[in-house]
């Protein structure tokens, strides 16, 4: 594949949620022609006042690109922008790419990268780390599942978003990077939560907690990004809960394919099922303080 440049290469795409807003934007800022669409319009209008044009399907974004992304929520949602009516495969023309950036089944990227093949058209899955402020900074690891030589080609629309940019292996390779993410975020956000309620019943200065701890060897993203957040009582998204419950279904649904047990991971997947419960299904990832607290029948105050 040829490398994609401004002025050369037409963008789509499709979904403008708390990442793909941010992304399809730095996308937009590098010059390039830019095709968007998202189920709730309004959503999109921010990147139509800096020039993108909108497209009333998907299959119609899939019609005026070269490389489409995608970064909806679920595997089901993916399917359907991409497979049912109206959706990219019934829009795309050969020589073009499909990019699904969003978090998914390692299963489900194959079975695009096998059903697009067969149109002579490419796929390759690229999800993402680094949360709604790295999507903002562009500063996003993106871990890449998918053809060599594809992935070489769109190398420099991966730059416009990410810094760390890894090719992991075939289609699907790179869900399973982003898997690993996930099983590791998963028992560390139990640890800050923990970590949290702990210095509180000690009667420690929280903030003076998470300086010490945040740069020290236990330091990490979630402790120094979100621990804040908690300490103000702000639970806006960031990552929501049920994406993460989706994303542990996922690796939980792997790992016993592969017949491995990964206890921590089940035990925040439950965890996070209790934060679901609780009704911050739509809440960020640091709401699982919440279902703590509850446990120890604590409730910080805000500071
Ligand atoms: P989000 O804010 O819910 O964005 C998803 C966007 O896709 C929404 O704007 C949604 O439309 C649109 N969409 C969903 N289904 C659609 C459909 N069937 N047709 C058309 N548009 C559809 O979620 P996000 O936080 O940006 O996350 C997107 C993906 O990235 C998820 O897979 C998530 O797990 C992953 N991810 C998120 C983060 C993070 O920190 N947020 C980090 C890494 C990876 P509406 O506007 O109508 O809802």
């Amino acid at each position: 594949m040829e490398p994609v440049a401004p002025g050369k290469t037409r963008v789509g795409w499709i979904g403008t949620g708390v990442m793909g807003a941010a992304m399809a934007g730095h996308i937009r800022e590098a010059g390039y022609e830019l095709t968007v669409y998202n189920r709730t319009r309004a959503k999109a209008e921010p990147l139509l006042a800096r020039g993108a044009v909108w497209a009333p399907t998907p299959r119609e974004v899939a019609r005026r690109s070269d490389v489409i992304f995608t970064m909806v929520g679920f595997p089901a949602d993916l399917r359907q922008v991409v497979l049912e009516t109206d959706g990219v495969i019934h829009g795309v023309t050969a020589g073009s790419v499909l990019v699904d950036m969003g978090t998914g089944e390692p299963a489900l990227a194959r079975e695009l990268y096998e059903t697009l093949q067969a149109r002579g058209v490419a796929s390759v899955d690229a999800p993402v780390s680094g949360g709604d402020i790295g999507a903002r900074n562009a500063s996003l690891s993106i871990m890449i599942g998918g053809d060599a030589e594809v992935v070489a080609g769109l190398m420099p629309l991966f730059q416009c978003m990410g810094k760390l940019i890894i090719h992991h292996g075939p289609a699907g390779a790179g869900q399973h990077a982003k898997m690993c993410n996930q099983v590791l975020i998963a028992s560390s956000m139990i640890s800050v939560c923990e970590c949290l309620l702990y210095g509180y019943k000690a009667g420690l200065d929280l903030r003076k907690v998470i300086e010490s701890v945040g740069s020290g060897a236990a330091g990490s993203w979630a402790i120094n990004n979100l621990g804040p957040r908690i300490l103000k009582r702000d639970f806006d998204p960031g990552f929501f809960v049920e994406h993460f419950l989706k994303d542990m279904g996922i690796a939980l649904a792997e790992a016993g394919r592969m017949g491995i047990a990964l206890p921590g991971l089940a035990l925040a997947h439950q965890l996070y099922q209790s934060v679901k419960a609780l009704g911050h299904g739509r809440s960020g990832t640091q709401a699982l303080m919440l279902a703590l607290e509850r446990m120890s029948n604590v409730e910080m105050p805000a500071v």
